[in-house]
């Protein structure tokens, strides 16, 4: 398909998910960039809502800021965060995370791409949630597993690789709809087009997906 025609049809895809789920946002709970951030690099290989339960109490009662993660120390915090899969490595990573926001930008996320990236165990995904969600941009394509499982059943993306997914994504959904896009993508992948029984039958997309079952 022409590039031309990618857009087109990216066009159509934007507006139905627009119409379908206009108030798609992320599922990690937040109440500011760092929180998010914390939540983001703890949410790596489990799910949204383990992290939510363990982390939104701890938020509340004692971990407000990277000073009080490295207050309180590595055993503490690890400890902490037990329920979570992979949570010694992530405990460690989360540590030197907070080392680094406190020697290099005062205790604060920093808000360009160049500069979360820069941050240890911050990819570009990570990256693109908080500047979308916290920072307002909209001009970020946030490949997750959903996205790429959606973009690529409907015939939108022909690469397997997250960064070269992001460009094709950039060249045919306009700037200002890249954040939204991905985020009602993503609920689309949760409610509809799931992994394992993709929902061909209900889905708004079935008329143009060369993936549809029906
Ligand atoms: S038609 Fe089926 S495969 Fe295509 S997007 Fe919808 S649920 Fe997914």
């Amino acid at each position: 398909m022409s590039t031309d025609d990618l857009k087109k049809k990216a066009k159509v895809i934007t507006k139905r998910l627009a119409d379908n789920y206009p108030d798609a946002k992320c599922h990690l709970d937040f109440k500011s960039p760092f929180e998010l951030l914390v939540s983001t690099v703890l949410a790596a290989q489990c799910t949204d809502v383990r992290v939510n339960m363990t982390m939104t109490p701890l938020y509340k009662s004692k971990y407000k800021s990277p000073k009080d993660i490295l207050k309180d120390g590595i055993e503490n915090f690890r400890n902490n965060i037990k329920s979570i899969n992979f949570f010694n490595n992530k405990a460690k990573a989360i540590l030197s995370l907070c080392e680094v926001l406190e020697k290099e930008h005062k205790g604060k996320v920093p808000g360009t791409m160049d500069e979360l990236t820069a941050l240890p165990g911050v990819g570009r995904k990570s990256a693109s949630v908080i500047l979308g969600n916290c920072f307002g941009k909209e001009d970020v394509v946030i490949v997750d597993t959903h996205l790429k499982r959606v973009s690529t059943k409907l015939g939108l993306i022909e690469n397997d690789n997250p960064d070269k997914i992001e460009a094709e994504l950039k060249t045919i959904i306009p700037e200002k709809d890249q954040y939204h896009f991905s985020m009602r993508i993503g609920e689309h992948g949760r409610l509809v087009c799931n992994a394992k029984k993709p929902l061909c039958e209900e889905c708004f997309l079935n008329d143009i997906c060369p993936s549809s079952k029906i």
